[in-house]
């Protein structure tokens, strides 16, 4: 058995709990909201709804609905004068999708896609993909970035 570190483990409690019952359904469109904040939020350091369409290629009025379900949620808050600040639930499921993301995208190239539409593919895979093949996909990438003799003791275990 292919070990997966500590640090990709929390990949799947998104999954467990939702396989659980125990959080809401999340739809794509809430999942596409929070990795656009949490990226403007990286590279940015703040968040701003023109920002949010622009990335999104969507209306301001949509944003503007968003916004308020996602804070009603308390994925984010809302605040006076147009900011908008990360919760630390926000902030969670937003860190999952993007692991998702970069996990996607890693193996896309490995199989031979060119960056950008292994970056675009990866968005739209993403959100429906499941638990067991991201778990697949995790082993299977690490397999790949092991050294031969890595390969050949993990084949012996
Ligand atoms: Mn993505």
């Amino acid at each position: 058995m292919l070990g997966i570190p500590n640090k990709d483990r929390s990949v799947f409690k998104v999954f467990e709990l939702n396989n659980l019952g125990r959080m809401f359904m999340i739809t794509r469109n809430v999942e596409d909201y929070l990795e656009v904040i949490l990226d403007l939020q990286d590279k940015k350091g703040y968040i701003k709804a023109k920002d949010i369409a622009e990335k999104l290629e969507v209306s301001r009025p949509s944003v503007s609905e968003m916004i308020k379900k996602l804070s009603e949620d308390k994925y984010i808050q809302y605040q006076k004068y147009g900011g908008i600040i990360i919760t630390s639930k926000g902030m969670r499921l937003g860190r999952e999708i993007k692991k998702r993301h970069s996990l996607l995208v890693e193996f896309l190239k490995i199989i031979g896609v060119g960056e950008e539409n292994a970056q675009k593919d990866a968005c739209k895979l993403e959100h429906d993909i499941s638990p067991e093949t991201i778990d697949c996909l995790i082993k299977f990438v690490e397999y790949l970035n092991l050294s031969t003799e890595e390969r050949r003791k993990e084949i012996e275990k």
